[in-house]
């Protein structure tokens, strides 16, 4: 009796250890970035989705393990989107129609082809969110891991102003009073969002402003219910009086005036964390400067069809460039870049995002390469650029199973072709996008490895 209990339990563990056995791969010979520093030239050995070690892989134990070669290749962690959305566009237009699987399935295969493996869609999501959230957490090949906010909450006629954001069924709960505030944290927390988005901002003074009473209940009764709180914010009043409310993660950069003294040390002191998206005004004007740019397959291949067309066209161009926007769009890229210098300097926490997906023009997975490009314009180094977007936007999100090379974290890589801590224009240089252990893309386009 006892050999007959003994046996299928041994035939059971012997089988389960040859299908890991199998499933280990050794990369073998690239320099590794590992979230933090640079370790050298070093193998990477994965198994059933994780890191098993880093460091030589010569062990017997992985003997008959596949290998692959990556002499030459630079790897670095995956990179951890905190600012993004999905499922929110559709061609020229955008707006909470689209809002549907399949295209946020589409959204999250592009960041993920870009390298971008973890993204959080920091509000605007449809009720199908935690469902879809749940499906593609156990299937790489559907994109980069999602989490997010749920729809978020904002203020009643204000931001996100439904109109401008395309919202015709409306998702984003606005209350109008502190107690409808706490149940709409409640109402999100039951359906199983990751954190809280708040927006607090008047739009330059065309949008009523969401009232301090309102924001300070919700961040209140997150916290109550154990949820982080992330605000959309343009100014610094608004910056300072949300950390003074106790606020998580202040989700834009400041972009009206030099950020105080006072307010870098609250931060600091607070563990506040900051999310600059210098992108996400220079989107505006970015690509209508850039037309050469369209013929690049790195940007080419990150647009929809209609979009790349619209784009092509001098008249738009010339357009866009006169609009009466640009000049305060450009003033905003300026004072954010300055502000990012600042809180980096007094050791403020940064998070990485670019507010991607929102709108055509915040372009999935450009815009995150761009955005590493414009922190080294702050004065980031490469690495230091790269810790931000992978190993420090992992921990914003508490996510501690991810963002740096190292044994026990999943293996989420991004393999180069070109050293990214030498010239940060190389992170576009994607031989390779591993997720969960598996390969999942060559990248975006088959002639991105050519200069
Ligand atoms: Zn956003």
């Amino acid at each position: 009796m006892r050999c007959r209990t003994i046996l299928p339990g041994l035939a059971i563990a012997l089988s389960s250890f040859s299908a890991l056995a199998v499933d280990t791969v050794v990369l073998q010979n690239a320099r590794v970035f590992d979230g933090r520093e640079d370790l050298g030239v070093v193998d990477i050995v994965v198994e059933g989705g994780r890191i098993a070690h880093v460091g030589d892989a010569g062990d017997p134990k992985w003997r008959d393990a596949r290998r692959i070669d990556y002499t030459g290749k630079h790897v670095l962690p995956g990179l951890v989107s905190n600012h993004s959305h999905v499922g929110n566009t559709e061609g020229l237009e955008h707006g909470d129609r689209f809002y549907t699987r399949d295209n946020v399935v589409r959204d999250l295969r592009q960041f993920q082809r870009y390298g971008v493996t973890t993204v959080t869609s920091l509000g605007m999501n449809g009720e199908a969110f935690t469902a879809i959230r749940d499906e593609i957490s156990n299937d790489a090949t559907l994109g980069a891991q999602l989490y997010g906010a749920g729809a978020g909450i904002g203020a009643v006629a204000g931001a996100p102003p439904a109109q401008i954001m395309g919202l015709a069924n409306d998702p984003v709960a606005r209350p109008a009073t502190p107690d409808q505030a706490r149940a709409a944290v409640r109402s999100q927390k039951d359906s199983g969002v990751d954190l809280i988005k708040l927006w607090v901002d008047d739009l330059d003074g065309r949008f009523p402003m969401m009232a301090p009473a309102i924001y300070r209940a919700a961040i209140d009764e997150a916290h109550r219910v154990d949820l982080r709180v992330a605000a959309h914010i343009h100014d610094h009043a608004q910056a300072a009086d949300l950390v003074d409310a106790g606020v998580d993660i202040i989700a834009h950069g400041i972009r009206d005036e030099a950020v105080s003294p006072a307010l870098a040390k609250a931060m600091k002191d607070e563990g506040v964390w900051y999310i600059p998206t210098v992108s996400i005004d220079e989107a505006n004007y970015l690509y209508a400067e850039n037309p050469a740019w369209l013929a690049t397959p790195f940007l080419r291949n990150a647009l929809p069809a209609a979009v790349a067309a619209r784009w092509s066209d001098p008249d738009w161009q010339s357009q866009q460039l006169a609009g009466a926007n640009i000049p305060g769009a450009r003033k905003a890229v300026e004072t954010n870049l300055r502000n990012l210098r600042t809180l980096h300097e007094a050791g403020v926490s940064i998070g990485f995002g670019t507010d991607a997906g929102a709108m055509p023009q915040r372009v999935i997975g450009f815009a995150e390469h761009r955005e590493l490009e414009l922190m080294t314009m702050a004065g980031f180094t490469p690495a230091q650029a790269l810790a931000v977007a992978t190993s420090d936007a992992a921990r914003l999100q508490g996510l501690d199973d991810r963002g740096l090379v190292a044994t026990g974290k999943r293996a989420d890589l991004l393999v180069l072709d070109a050293d990214p801590l030498q010239d940060i224009l190389n992170t576009r240089r994607i031989h390779a996008v591993w997720q969960a252990g598996r390969q999942v893309s060559d990248g975006p386009s088959d002639d991105a490895h050519a200069p």
